[in-house]
């Protein structure tokens, strides 16, 4: 994999960049990756698998933070808190973490920490940013972004139901939520929930607020993980978790009560590029690894080494397009978000989200079969890789709503369109006039 890209300009990319994919790369490569045994191999045991971190990653997190691989994600506009690269840039940087699971978490760049840090930054007070920023952005805390619901379709976020009714100094919040990924981490010591306050307000989006809850706070009650398709991602995981009278001084709201439906507008836009990117990733490692399983000169069928038949020549020439399609796209939205604002580049980032994750479960799905047995099998990585694009259909947005707004948004060039046909139609005929035929 390397950091060109024919569609950019060189002039795109600084020196800075460079230095730091150069750096990223070998770290992912030779630190990481061989690293991820020992992970698997320091995971605790039954129950324990949700209480110990595998000691590896904070070895891996000191040497990252030493070689200035630390909070890439944040863009020129945190450049208070330590960024520096542009979209763009940090785009090619998550491509490479793709690569490997681990990665992101030892270069401070894993989600959902990624874009809870954006939402303290862009929308916390300074109180709020010393006591939950600060330490997210030194990897010593770990965060959860707690929205869903398994009572309402919560793809339309309206539909959230938790009630965080204020008492006096303080909000009083009740509700069950689901899939709140990254609760139970015993390193996660602090939600970020989203719950309506105003419950009547006309304005259905402003119904909602955003409210800040240390972990430890009574009446957080864990229900259990949930499985995604058969992984439970531990110590990561997906929790269901009830709210139960869990009180909180009002000082915790963010940014003001009715307020939250606009942060989870501005928190996912560069997310779902970063997601997209590992997703380039993960399909690059994917196609990687069949291209070497079907050239192993020792798994031969019906006379003939696997990549001599022409059925896998064509799948795997059919999976490098559709990887380079689905790189441009992102590439593409990235570079939007650079220059309009991911609010502005919504288009490209629906585009984006929709096609790359279908575009891996494809890729994935042909490298499994291309390994038989093997291929659903623990001995690679493919079955996670598989599983990821599945549930990146679904999370941070389900394909159907954002295909529902950008179809929306193509047909209001209806008029436009309609428009151009009269103009072309009319010349038509005054060109065919003029012959005289
Ligand atoms: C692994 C994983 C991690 C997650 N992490 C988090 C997290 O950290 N925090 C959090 O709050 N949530 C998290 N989620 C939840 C995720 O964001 C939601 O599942 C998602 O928004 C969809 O909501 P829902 O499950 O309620 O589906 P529903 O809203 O019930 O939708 C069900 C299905 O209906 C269809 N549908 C919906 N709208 C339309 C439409 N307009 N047109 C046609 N069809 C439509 C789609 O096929 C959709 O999949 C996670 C989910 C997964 C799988």
């Amino acid at each position: 994999m390397s950091a060109s890209c024919n569609l950019l300009d060189p002039k795109l990319l600084s020196p800075k960049f460079h230095e730091l994919y150069a750096k990223a790369k070998d770290f992912i490569e030779n630190d990481c990756i061989p690293a991820e045994a020992l992970y698997e191999a320091q995971m605790g045991k039954g129950e324990d698998r949700w209480k110990v971190i595998p000691p590896i990653l904070e070895e891996l997190k000191t040497k990252a933070r030493s070689l200035g691989l630390w909070n890439l994600f944040l863009g020129h506009e945190y450049s208070s808190y330590g960024g520096g690269l542009s979209n763009l840039e940090y785009s090619l940087i998550a491509e490479l973490t793709g690569t490997c699971a681990i990665s992101s978490e030892a270069m401070n760049c894993s989600a959902p920490d990624t874009g809870n840090m954006e939402v303290f930054a862009k929308y916390g007070n300074e109180e709020q940013k010393e006591q939950w920023l600060k330490p997210l952005l030194d990897g010593k805390i770990r965060s959860a972004f707690v929205m869903t619901e398994p009572a309402v379709a919560s793809s339309d976020a309206t539909n959230i139901e938790t009630s965080i009714r204020r008492e006096g100094n303080e909000y009083v919040i009740n509700g069950r939520k689901w899939f709140a990924s990254s609760t139970n981490n015993p390193n996660c010591k602090v939600l970020l929930v989203m719950g309506k306050t105003d419950k009547d307000n006309a304005n259905i989006h402003r119904q909602q607020s955003l409210v800040i809850v240390p972990r430890d706070t009574p009446g957080i009650e864990m229900i259990r993980p949930l499985s995604v398709v058969g992984y439970d991602h531990a110590p990561h995981g997906h929790w269901e978790v009830v709210f139960n009278n869990v009180r909180i001084p009002v000082k915790n709201i963010v940014l003001g009560e009715g307020r939250g439906f606009e942060i989870i507008q501005g928190r996912l836009g560069p997310g779902r590029i970063h997601h997209c990117m590992r997703c380039i990733g993960m399909a690059t490692y994917a196609l990687d690894t069949m291209i070497a399983r079907v050239t192993d000169p020792s798994r031969r069928t019906f006379g003939k080494v696997l990549a001599e038949h022409g059925s896998i020549v064509e799948n795997i020439a059919k999976s490098r397009i559709e990887i380079e399609q689905a790189r441009f796209l992102v590439l593409s939205a990235a570079k939007k978000i650079d220059e309009v604002t991911a609010k502005n580049a919504k288009r490209e980032i629906a585009i984006a989200k929709v096609a790359v994750p279908n575009m891996l479960q494809t890729v994935a799905d042909r490298a499994i079969q291309a390994h038989g047995a093997a291929g659903v099998s623990q001995v690679t990585k493919l079955p996670h890789i598989f599983v990821n694009a599945r549930y990146l259909r679904i999370a941070d947005g389900p394909d159907e709503v954002h295909l529902q707004q950008l179809g929306k948004a193509e047909l209001k060039r209806s008029s436009e369109i309609v428009e151009l046909q009269k103009r072309q139609q009319a010349r038509r005929e005054e060109i065919l006039s003029k012959a005289k035929l």
